[in-house]
């Protein structure tokens, strides 16, 4: 790796009287996982998104500890923890609704005999114990390398994470090129930190994305999965939907999209995707459920609805039309994102919705207000008549209709997720179209 520069004679030790952050802002179980680990003769440090969460006043999502204890010695401290992860083996703490995501202190993967390569110089597996040093610059962002030590509540910043900050931007710890080889993931947190702070991404940083972007073709798509979620599920989904496409890597994750957007999109269909994105972002904002299947139904649905109109012209008959293509498409997304089943088929079933919703007579509302997707169903229609794609006075139709329901109220679209699920409960392993 090239990040000698990022060497400890650059240690910088912020003493607690010159910092901002205080204990109080730390949650009680992160402290006393930091505590118990700090009086059994371990160093113990919050580091990653906390601090720096902290730093720049915003409430951090988790805390993440850093530690010289083993996963077997940390194990042995805490009844409440479990040892997950082959990649990179942690020890999760649960502390009621809470986890604390506790890492040993590990060295770089070059400085390893140990470390796991493939052919494209991908990081496999990296499980080497290292010095508190040689774990900040193994970390992603300089900004994600700072250590705030609960011996004396000082912040250490090893690799110019503090100068970054004051910047606003996101700076690679190393060569960016290198450090994109390893793990291309770095890219996708690259621009959701971006989105979620409204931060600059450093020059080198930015431009090897450009360079790099094709890598995340190798990355599992289960782990794509993951990954996808935590950008759209950010609360800067807009955002990070329009970084996507300036660096050019919506076609790794969404390809028949980004074929669509390259081939004179609708400026309607457009405004669709920019509302369901700020409808999800308000969503996860102000803490109501949210669903991969959702996000999934409005990325693919120009195309699942563009090649539905292409096999029929007789807008009576789209559900078996978007039934036949939706699964076509599914299939083909489901190659490089790994999406649950439970998801894919949510997406699937908001689709042939659509039509339905113009079927206002008799006893057909009564059964699509039954449905199980109901609720995402309507949404993504409101905000289909909010742009001008489906008529408004059908949106109005269907908020009166339910409102004049006995006890119907609005279901929560997670009671709603959860129904879907329920009968795919029992399996264990993950599975995807
Ligand atoms: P948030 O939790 O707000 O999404 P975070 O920075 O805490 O952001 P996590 O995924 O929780 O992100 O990871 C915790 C820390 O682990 C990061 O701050 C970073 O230091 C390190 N890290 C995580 N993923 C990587 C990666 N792919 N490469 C290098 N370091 C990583
Ligand atoms: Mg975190």
């Amino acid at each position: 790796m090239n990040n000698q520069e990022a060497h400890s004679d650059q240690l910088i030790v912020i003493p607690r009287s010159q910092h901002s952050i205080s204990r109080k802002s730390i949650s009680d179980a992160a402290l006393k996982v930091l505590y118990r680990l700090s009086n059994s003769g371990h160093r113990a440090c919050l580091v990653g998104g906390g601090v720096r969460d902290l730093l720049l006043g915003v409430q951090p999502k988790d805390f993440d500890v850093a530690t010289d204890a083993t996963p077997e010695e940390i194990r042995a401290l805490f009844k409440n923890s479990r040892i997950i992860g082959r990649r990179f083996r942690l020890v999760h703490i649960r502390f009621g609704r809470d986890i604390i995501e506790v890492a040993t202190f590990r060295a770089h993967a070059e400085d390893s005999a140990r470390t796991e390569l493939d052919t494209h110089g991908r990081i496999l597996r990296d499980n080497t114990f290292g010095d508190i040093e040689e774990d900040a610059i193994r970390r992603d962002f300089t900004v994600n390398a700072l250590y705030y030590d609960i011996h004396d509540f000082s912040m250490l910043d090893y690799a110019g994470g503090l100068q970054d900050i004051e910047k606003r931007q996101l700076r690679l710890i190393g060569d960016p090129t290198t450090r994109y080889q390893e793990d291309p993931v770095r890219m996708l947190r690259a621009l959701r930190f971006a989105a979620k702070l409204d931060f600059s991404i450093e020059a080198s940083a930015a431009d090897a994305i450009h360079e790099c972007g094709r890598l995340l073709a190798v990355i599992p798509p289960a782990r794509m999965f993951d990954e996808v979620v935590k950008l759209f599920h950010s609360g800067n989904a807009r955002r990070v939907f329009e970084l996507l496409r300036e660096f050019n890597l919506l076609r790794y994750l969404v390809p028949a999209l980004d074929e669509w957007l390259q081939d004179d999109p609708s400026e309607l269909m457009l405004d669709f995707i920019d509302q369901a994105l700020a409808n999800t972002d308000t969503r996860v904002n102000t803490g109501q459920p949210v669903s991969p299947g959702f996000i999934f139904a409005v990325l693919l649905w120009p195309v699942v609805w563009h090649e539905a109109c292409e096999i029929q012209s007789d807008r009576q008959r789209m559900i078996p039309a978007l039934a036949q293509v939706g699964e076509t498409v599914m299939k083909r997304q489901v190659r490089h994102i790994s999406i649950p089943r439970r998801f894919s088929q949510m997406a699937r079933d908001i689709w042939t919705s659509q039509p339905r919703f113009h079927r206002t007579q008799g006893k057909q509302a009564q059964r699509l207000l039954e449905f199980p997707v109901f609720r995402a169903a309507y949404d993504f229609m409101c905000i289909q008549a909010m742009v001008g794609l489906s008529p408004y006075k059908l949106s109005r139709w269907w908020t009166d209709y339910q409102a004049d329901q006995p006890d119907q109220g609005e279901r929560p679209a997670e009671e709603q997720t959860e129904k879907a699920r329920r009968p795919r409960r029992r399996r264990r392993k993950r599975s995807a179209d």
